[in-house]
């Protein structure tokens, strides 16, 4: 196996949490390795590494802003923001009390910010709520504004207060800090975990990188790399969302067409394809609703998820999936689709109470109870399966072939695997 089909074998066999996580971690622990390189790097350089951090936040707004992605571009304005803030508060330019002022501003609003904009819906940038979004944040610099040059003494004491036991304070931050960012940090790795989302755990990485930039701000280069850092992986991450909007389906999660057909055109000369669809479904939908036909896709989705034998499933369109098998034989895959097949067939779906169908409407045929006597449906697939072989040679010849065999497999009675 070459190096980069290991690196991808091994990025596949990571869980889809830890998977989410890995690209912007790995950017984060790129960063940190090369700050004692770029610590060390002559003095010419020192513009470049100043100007890193708000050129990575401003690439990050940018991005988003022509994206139409609000919460990314109000994050990077916010994380531009804060770094001005916090390099202007450690350049030694001002006198204790505003470098100390500029500091506690940055440790308790950019948490706050990047939470904020990781809980808030995705509403746009240029509309009422892009405006209303934006007057929150002239609001915040126009109260640093006031504090900084009204010298506001009391109100930087009131906010430095210890409360903390000394075991969870941390060097050279107020103890809200230390709060603001365990809360930030907590809140969008739940977020992340839960939803799946790429962009949350960019948030959720850039706040990493600003916890980190105020642990370290002695130290040469460090501030400067992890704010830059926390830019990029912003950008990073908006690229990957923009793809994963592209190739995956939204419904199910599970790759699109468009991801197939890439697929398709990277396949060696062994390989099986699998077609699959839902049997009856237009009756199903027609009688518990579209809501419960949508659950359904999806619950069908995560039984795919879990065939064996090497297979990837994709949402082929409609209520129609499609397996890759590449390099296996048909032999070698048909007790892994046997498999699904049963499974799915067996799988009796709890409907939730806002899913359930008028009573006068539904069908005896496909409903049952469960033990606790929730309303519960099934559904069974019928799958059509072909190889590469001299006469198939190419997966559109293969597709047409596993596609007739699945109009056998409906033919014979559904519920069944037919070649
Ligand atoms: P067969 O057993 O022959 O496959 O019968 P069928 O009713 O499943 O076949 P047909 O292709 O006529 O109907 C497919 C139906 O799938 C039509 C549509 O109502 C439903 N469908 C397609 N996409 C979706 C979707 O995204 N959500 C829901 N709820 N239903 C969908
Ligand atoms: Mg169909
Ligand atoms: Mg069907």
């Amino acid at each position: 196996m070459s190096t980069s089909s290991t690196i991808q074998a091994l990025f596949n066999g990571l869980t889809p949490r830890l998977r989410l996580l890995a690209v912007p971690i790995g950017l984060l622990l790129l960063a940190h390795l090369s700050i004692d390189w770029l610590s060390a790097l002559p003095p010419a350089w020192y513009p470049l590494l100043d100007t890193a951090p708000m050129l990575a936040a401003l690439l990050a707004t940018g991005l988003a802003a022509a994206m139409h992605q609000g919460r990314l571009a109000f994050a990077g304005i916010t994380l531009a923001m804060g770094a001005l803030a916090v390099l202007e508060a450690i350049s030694l330019a001002h006198s204790p009390f505003v470098s100390a002022a500029l500091f506690s501003a940055y440790t308790l609003l950019l948490p706050l910010n990047l939470t904020l904009f990781c809980l808030l819906r995705e509403r746009g940038l240029y509309n009422v709520h892009g405006v209303t979004r934006l007057g929150w944040i002239g609001l915040q610099l126009a109260a640093v504004v006031l504090v900084v040059h009204g010298e506001r003494t009391d109100w930087l004491l009131w906010i430095s207060q210890p409360f903390l036991p000394a075991l969870l304070q941390l060097p050279g931050m107020t103890d809200a800090a230390v709060v603001a960012f365990a809360a930030a940090l907590v809140i969008q790795l739940g977020l992340a975990l839960r939803r799946l989302e790429i962009l949350d755990a960019t948030l959720f990485t850039a706040t990493v990188c600003a916890l980190l930039t105020a642990m370290r701000v002695g130290f040469p280069a460090a501030p400067e790399t992890y704010l830059a850092a926390g830019g990029l992986i912003l950008a990073m991450g908006l690229v990957l969302h923009t793809h994963q909007i592209a190739y995956r389906d939204d419904l199910t999660r599970l790759p699109a067409r468009r991801a197939l057909n890439q697929k398709l055109d990277s396949l060696g000369r062994r390989y099986t394809l699998a077609m699959l669809d839902v049997d009856h479904f237009k009756q199903f939908n027609d009688r518990h609703g579209h809501d419960v036909g949508d659950q359904v896709l999806r619950l069908v989705a995560g039984q795919l998820r879990r065939v064996g034998g090497g297979g990837k499933p994709y949402r082929y369109g409609g209520e129609e999936f499609t397996i890759v098998f590449s390099g296996r034989d048909r032999e070698q895959v048909m007790d892994h689709l046997e498999a699904v097949r049963e499974n799915i067939a067996d799988y009796r779906m709890k409907l939730r109470a806002a899913d359930r169908p008028n009573r006068k409407k539904a069908g005896k045929a496909r409903r049952g109870r469960d033990a606790r006597g929730r309303d519960s449906v099934s559904v069974t697939i019928s799958i059509g399966v072909a190889s590469a072989n001299e006469a198939l040679t190419t997966p559109e010849a293969v597709l047409k072939a596993a596609d007739q065999a699945l109009y056998r497999a409906k033919k014979a009675g559904r519920n069944r695997v037919a070649t």
